[in-house]
């Protein structure tokens, strides 16, 4: 039984504060701004190239004559503008997006299998009559349901803290790197 249920797209976050019009001192604490990673899953996707005008700094998108970056607020003649977003940048991105999928599976296949060992259990202990046939369904749909919902809330949070987190500290190791050079 494949995992249809499970909506990766819930991953995207709509309820997350765009912060892209605010001024530069903006409550957003995320590395990358929206509008950058929604890019570079478009750029992971092939539907869109990396190419254009990035912030030097953290590579949020930039229009033609912008100074301060709307993102992190450090201006374009103190980091300078790439014309595309490093490959290391995206594979991170990449991974931190794999990790949060992989947690919100995990927690789906896992919910699944511990809802089939159950279902079993009428069977087990008990004929195969219409009843336990009905407790065997029953069962089945309720950890279904369960374990989807399961994964999409607390899978998808702690997918998306343990994401979040390994994605931070590769970042710091990079700015490092790309700051020293
Ligand atoms: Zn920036």
């Amino acid at each position: 039984m494949a995992p249809v249920f499970i909506d990766i797209r819930a991953m995207n976050r709509s309820d997350e504060v765009e912060t892209n019009d605010l001024p530069a001192s903006g409550p957003s604490d995320e590395i990358l701004s929206q509008r950058l990673r929604e890019l570079l899953e478009d750029v992971l996707e092939g539907r869109a190239p990396n190419a254009g005008h990035f912030c030097g700094n953290c590579y949020h998108p930039v229009a033609g004559e912008e100074e301060i970056c709307r993102h992190c607020g450090i201006s374009s003649s103190e980091v300078g503008t790439v014309e595309a977003v490093p490959l290391e940048v995206i594979e991170m991105h990449r991974q931190r997006r794999s990790k949060e999928g992989l947690v919100v599976r995990t927690f789906a296949w896992v919910g699944l299998t511990i809802g089939v060992t159950v279902a079993l259990l009428p069977f087990v202990f008990g004929d195969v009559t219409v009843l336990t046939a009905v407790a065997f369904f029953g069962l089945l749909l309720v950890f279904y349901i369960g374990s989807a919902n399961l994964a999409n809330s607390v899978g998808d949070a702690l997918g998306y803290r343990w994401g979040r987190s390994q994605f931070e500290k590769r970042w710091r190791d990079f700015i490092a790197e790309r700051d020293s050079a």
